[in-house]
């Protein structure tokens, strides 16, 4: 028997793996210590846990353990990056380059530095894939660049970047090269070496880990990458971080990065079907449906669609029973499109129309198929009550028709 509500929005949250959680519990109340404590066995038991998970992080992409900085989440990763470097370089210049379809924790950081008068800040756009043009980050630096930030793979969309080009560009420029890779760390391979990466942020809970912890990886030699924290405290976490390390939560963070690793190659196959499966069963029942994102350098799990004369919203309403996402209101308190998919230069109606299916490891192919039986079931029921569908159908040139107000 199939179980409802069935999750299908993995690039939110994952569920934290039983084994994950397994391996977290005995960090609550056995081994409760504070990793900071140097002189008792309690604060050494919590410090061992800690390195432990430092190198399981720091194994997934190719670091090494002490370059792993923990911290509450990718928000605050790519906070910490961003405010770090433009802070720490500000007598060699202000300039920083992202792109537009960022992560609002990069996106927000950025306006803030504006916003204080201390960067410049350049967003590249992206193709109607979502993809940013390498030559397009070559030709924005100037003598007065310090950061280049350019997320690994999209959260919404699922595009994944050139991001070893870009690297190598930063690399050739001296410039420091920071990558918000938190939709890519376990589902693909990331490599902070060959991908020549300065500044890497990640999160537990996108990868079945647990939720409020995160890391950055900061490059320790090739160049020494240096920043100013943006929390002061106790000077843990070689001075960039301070706070008392969520020993718990990092342990779960570590086992999620072992197991992501371990189960990468089947598990990035397995999803990679269950989504085509998944986007046969829509495009072949339905017309009128688009493909937000690229179509091939796209991450495994994820599916995004626009379904013409649709509501986002409507369509969400009318299959309450599956936990999926719309395009609209999903970053904003307001009725607006995804910013994201309006970059691709998507229509504001079809952007509404948007629907991001996000599958992972819990996921079944008997999920696959309710899921994409009953989309395309209420797609077309709300079609049926749609005058402007009825209109396109009859070959009628929507653009064309005069309304009256
Ligand atoms: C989820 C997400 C974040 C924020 O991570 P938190 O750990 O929830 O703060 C940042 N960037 C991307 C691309 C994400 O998907």
């Amino acid at each position: 028997m199939l179980k409802t509500p069935i999750y299908m929005d993995n690039q939110a949250t994952t569920r934290c793996d039983p084994r994950v959680v397994e391996a977290m519990l005995p960090y609550f109340s056995e081994t409760f210590g504070n990793a900071a404590s140097r002189n008792h066995s309690f604060g050494w038991q919590a410090e061992e846990a800690v390195d432990k998970a430092r190198n399981q992080i720091a194994a997934l992409i190719g670091a090494k353990s002490k370059e792993i900085i923990f911290t509450s989440g990718a928000t605050e990763s790519d906070n910490l990056a961003i405010k770090g470097i433009v802070e720490f370089y500000r007598e060699k210049g202000n300039h920083v380059i992202t792109c537009v379809t960022e992560h609002k924790a990069v996106l927000d950081s950025c306006r803030a530095l504006e916003r204080l008068g201390k960067a410049s800040v350049t967003y590249l756009p992206v193709d109607k894939y979502g993809m940013v043009d390498p030559d397009a980050v070559r030709n924005a630096i100037t003598d007065k660049t310090v950061l280049v930030t350019i997320m690994y793979a999209n959260n919404e969309i699922g595009t994944v970047h050139p991001i070893r080009e870009i690297g190598k560009i930063a690399k050739e420029k001296g410039i420091i090269f920071h990558c918000d890779a938190v939709q890519a760390v376990g589902k693909i391979p990331v490599d902070v070496e060959l991908d020549q990466i300065d500044l890497l942020s990640m999160s537990g809970h996108k990868i079945y880990g647990p939720k409020g912890v995160g890391a950055l990886y900061v490059r320790s030699k090739g160049p020494r990458v240096r920043l100013s924290p943006i929390i002061d405290g106790g000077g843990h976490e070689r001075g960039m971080r301070s706070g008392t390390l969520n020993v718990t939560g990092i342990v779960g963070f570590g086992a999620a990065c072992e197991l992501s690793g371990k189960e990468m190659p089947e598990e990035a196959a397995r999803l990679k079907e269950l989504r085509s499966r998944l986007q046969a069963g829509i495009f072949e029942r339905l017309d009128e449906v688009y493909l937000n994102g690229h179509p091939t350098e796209r991450l495994p799990g994820n599916l995004n669609v626009s379904f013409a004369y649709v509501e986002g919203e409507s369509l969400l309403m009318g299959i309450s029973d599956v936990a999926v996402s719309s395009g609209s209101a999903c970053t904003s308190a307001t009725l607006e499109p995804s910013y994201v998919i309006r970059s691709l230069g998507v229509n504001e109606e079809l952007a509404h129309s948007s629907i991001r299916f996000g599958l992972g490891r819990f996921n079944t192919a008997e999920e696959v198929d309710y899921v994409s039986d009953r989309v395309t079931r209420e797609v077309k029921r709300l079609r049926e009550m749609s005058p402007l569908y009825e209109m396109a159908r009859e070959g009628i040139d929507l653009k064309s028709v005069q309304w009256k107000s």
